[in-house]
């Protein structure tokens, strides 16, 4: 089922859905699931899979000289996404990304997750690769999230990239993409990020999701902003509990997102990485319920590999 219907079907009630990374390479599947059982009480009617594209080590080579080798290290979005579904009956939304892929990669896995049953996608740019900096798009692939999308489009359209097919079935993904309260780094302002994001939106975007914030005002804002840009879709707020006293600064410079002084006095305050959680929790819920009571479609938990303080928060709420 899609996303959208899950948002509809809920008629107001904001529903409960986490996003999970596949797990690092040589990691049994079984850790996972051991990770998302207790959260499956609070019934999330869909669940995000990210997406991580290859990054550069470099190995000693015998005789002296450095070796450069491309791997991912965690690879298995588009499994993880089947096996889900298989194992649980709960929907999954894989991420899809531009950087890497060739049109013909895209079109190829856009036929792999139709033919697996998923419904759903999150289409986005993609995080650069760790070391170069800046996002590269490959020769023969898309640059923006908006690009991609419109071969998504295309295929919901049963148009594919050899134009001489004929009858070819149509996809029928809900596609979704991201957003920034606080704008996305490399946008010269909000105003031309939401130009973009609107782009995303006429051309089929049917929701978004927030990148994590922590003053839900930076959220109110921006969802007004929208709205002004005639941004119409649900906007799914982004939540990420902090856990240890480095996200303080490790999530600003890995998102380029505020943390609010009250939560970072709270957290210089803490004894120890326990004394965070509790904080990192208590914030959360706070942040949690003023979102509930101001109608916000779904909570995205960013779980980022740990379900405990998810579940913590989700047992205040649901
Ligand atoms: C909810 C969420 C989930 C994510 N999941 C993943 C994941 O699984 N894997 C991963 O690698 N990364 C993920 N990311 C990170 C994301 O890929 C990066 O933030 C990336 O830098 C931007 O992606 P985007 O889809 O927003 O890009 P885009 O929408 O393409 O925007 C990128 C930048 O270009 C500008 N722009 C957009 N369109 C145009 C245009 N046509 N012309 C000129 N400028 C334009 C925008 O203003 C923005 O500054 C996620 C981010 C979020 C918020």
């Amino acid at each position: 089922m899609k996303v959208c219907d899950h948002i509809s079907n809920a008629k107001g009630k904001t529903l409960f859905t986490i996003e999970i990374l596949p797990p690092l390479k040589g990691d049994n599947i079984k850790n996972l699931y051991s990770n998302l059982d207790p959260l499956m009480e609070f019934k999330p009617p869909f669940i995000d899979v990210t997406y991580h594209r290859e990054e550069y080590i470099y190995k000693n080579k015998e005789n002296g000289l450095l070796e450069k080798r491309s791997i991912r290290k965690r690879p298995g979005t588009v499994g993880i996404c089947a096996a889900i579904q298989n194992h649980y009956k709960v929907d999954t939304v894989p991420h899809i990304i531009c950087g890497g892929f060739s049109k013909e990669e895209t079109e190829n896995a856009l036929i792999d997750l139709h033919f697996l049953g998923i419904d759903n996608v999150l289409v986005l740019q993609g995080d650069a690769i760790k070391n170069e900096g800046r996002f590269v798009p490959e020769p023969d692939g898309h640059k923006y999230a908006s690009d991609l999308l419109q071969q998504v489009v295309n295929m919901n359209l049963g148009r594919y990239l050899d134009e001489e097919l004929q009858n070819s079935a149509p996809t029928d993904f809900c596609i979704g993409v991201a957003g920034y309260p606080e704008k996305h780094f490399a946008a010269p302002n909000l105003k031309t990020d939401l130009k973009y994001l609107k782009l995303k939106i006429d051309l089929g975007a049917e929701y978004v999701v927030t990148q994590m914030f922590f003053d839900n005002q930076k959220y109110f804002d921006f969802v007004d902003r929208c709205r002004e840009a005639g941004i119409k879709v649900p906007i799914i707020p982004g939540i990420k509990p902090i856990t240890t006293k480095s996200q303080c600064s490790i999530l600003p410079t890995t998102f380029h997102i505020d943390i609010p002084e009250d939560l970072s006095d709270e957290v210089e305050k803490c004894k120890d990485n326990a004394a965070v959680k509790e904080a990192g929790i208590r914030w959360a819920v706070q942040q949690c319920k003023e979102l509930i009571k101001r109608g916000a479609p779904t909570l995205h938990f960013y779980s980022m590999g740990k379900s405990d303080p998810i579940y913590r928060i989700a047992r205040e709420l649901f």
